[in-house]
């Protein structure tokens, strides 16, 4: 065990925030673990300060020294212009893996999936949420979706190593590689590869819609699923909801240096202050704390105790069931209850047990790659363009041909319209004019694109964006 306090930075919240953490601090200090607490303000006082990001400039000194952060849900203000905390605590630390083991409790809680015991390892960072949106013309908006290699490496052998150190049997990942060949098929591409690495552990892929629904129907058939940012988004909620526990589960927010532990639910204001919330969630998140600064018997001994709480029918409102619990109480006796039971075992529910596991590896680096050769062969140039004339808009294109470029092809929506489009495909404001060398194979200078460019806006036609069409060691790095 360790021999001395860790300082963990610790933040109240608001709504029922106070209460949960305290019931929480509770119980991790009955049960002896080493913590020594560094208390900061975030949420809605500080919003309401006008600070936008919810949290002060000074606590993030606190956070980057400690490395762990222990939060309690918070309110966001209504009305624009208030940051979500999460998103920028998330970046800002680099918590590039978000973990939600979801359990059910069956009989004790009511689930249509008894057995339910999955755990969603989610992207973190990139995706959709990296927050590059635009609006590019009066009718469209874009939102681009990033996914990197190295940033697909760490989380998917994060993954692998959770199922390694936790005796987790099998990993799966969900892509729609099927329609986002690239970026998806770059996520899928790196499991296989980092995959190939862990040989005791059973790998699958599953297209996303089809494993959702297999997930929401048949959660046994899943042990650690790791997903891209906003799959893992959703059906991390999905999960949570199906195992009957939406406010009892806990989640973690790992980075290389710093890590995040919380409740999934949100600060319930319509309870606050009365001492009937559900203090579990949040110390789910405790638990997954004490695992990651290596105090695995007191995580051990509290869930153990708190399994046997539940099992003994002691029970917040929000889980209480005339037909199998016994005692309807609050906050703070729960918090009692699981004080009163440490050392105990639960009997009908399976009883967890905690090891000192090796640190977390990540010892397999993969293989150094050398960057590929990356020839640039031409351009695509969107256009805002308010007429849906096809055959006017393809004239104008391809008399911009010249200085050993030619239009290939005019898309809108991603749909070929020009040549040989069909007169009922729909057309939006949004064109994109593809160009190649006008000499097959040839390679495409940037000059001859600043120069198509002037052409564009010399014809008058508004661009609004420009994306270079390469080739990496000869294959093509865009979709056709
Ligand atoms: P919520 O999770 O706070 O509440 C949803 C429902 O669940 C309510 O009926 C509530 O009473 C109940 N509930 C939630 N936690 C409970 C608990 N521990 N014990 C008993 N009952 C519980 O979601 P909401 O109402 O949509 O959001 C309220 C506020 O929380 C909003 O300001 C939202 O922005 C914020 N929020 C914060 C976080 C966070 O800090 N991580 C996450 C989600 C929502």
């Amino acid at each position: 065990m360790a021999s001395k306090n860790v300082p963990i930075t610790v933040a109240h919240g608001d709504g029922i925030g106070p209460e949960i953490m305290g019931a929480t601090l509770h119980i991790l200090k009955q049960a002896g673990a080493q913590i020594e607490i560094e208390p900061i303000e975030i949420g809605e006082k500080i919003y309401l300060r006008g600070i936008s990001a919810g949290i002060e400039p000074s606590s993030w000194e606190s956070l980057r020294r400690t490395k762990v952060f222990l939060k309690a849900p918070i309110t966001t203000p209504q009305g624009g212009g208030f940051k979500s905390l999460n998103v920028t605590t998330r970046k800002t630390l680099g918590l590039y893996a978000n973990v939600r083991p979801c359990v059910s409790y069956h009989p004790f809680v009511e689930t249509k999936h008894p057995g339910m015991d999955v755990v969603i390892v989610r992207e973190n960072e990139e995706d959709l949420y990296a927050g590059i949106e635009h609006r590019q013309s009066d009718e469209v908006y874009q939102c681009l979706k990033l996914i990197s290699r190295p940033g697909s490496e760490k989380i998917v052998r994060y993954a692998f190593e959770y199922a390694v150190r936790n005796g987790r049997k099998k990993v799966t990942c969900f892509t729609k590689d099927n329609i986002m060949k690239f970026t998806d098929g770059l996520f899928h591409k790196v499991f296989d590869e980092v995959g190939a690495e862990y040989s005791g552990i059973e790998k699958e892929h599953w297209i996303v819609d089809i494993g959702a629904a297999k997930l929401a129907d048949t959660p046994s058939a899943f042990d650690v699923i790791v997903m891209p940012n906003l799959y893992g988004d959703i059906l991390s909620d999905v999960a949570a909801q199906i195992a009957g526990s939406v406010g009892l589960a806990g989640s973690a927010n790992i980075g290389d240096q710093c890590a995040m532990f919380e409740a999934i639910h949100g600060s319930a204001p319509r309870r606050a202050g009365q001492n009937l919330a559900n203090p579990s969630g949040l110390l789910h998140g405790a638990l997954l704390m004490l695992l990651h600064i290596d105090q695995p018997e007191v995580a051990e001994r509290i869930h153990n105790a708190w399994l046997k709480t539940l099992e003994d029918g002691v029970h917040t409102y929000d889980i209480f069931k005339e037909r199998v619990s016994k005692q309807k109480v609050g906050t703070k006796e729960f918090a009692q209850a699981v004080v009163d039971r440490l050392g105990q075992k639960p009997s009908t529910l399976k009883a967890v047990s905690y090891s000192h596991a090796p640190k977390q590896t990540m010892a397999h680096k993969a293989a150094e790659r050398t960057r590929e050769k990356k020839e640039l062969v031409g351009v695509d140039v969107f256009v805002d363009w308010a007429r849906r004339d096809v055959a006017e808009f393809g004239r104008k294109a391809e008399a911009l041909n010249g200085d050993g470029l030619k239009l290939e092809v005019v898309n809108n929506r991603g749909v070929q319209i020009y040549p040989d489009g069909f007169k009922e495909t729909f057309c939006t404001d949004h064109w994109r004019c593809r160009f190649k060398s006008a000499e097959a194979g040839k390679p495409v200078t940037h000059e001859q694109i600043i120069g198509l460019l002037q052409r564009f806006a010399g014809a008058g036609l508004d661009f609004i964006k420009t994306e270079h069409l390469y080739t990496f060691d000869g294959k093509n790095g865009f979709s056709e």
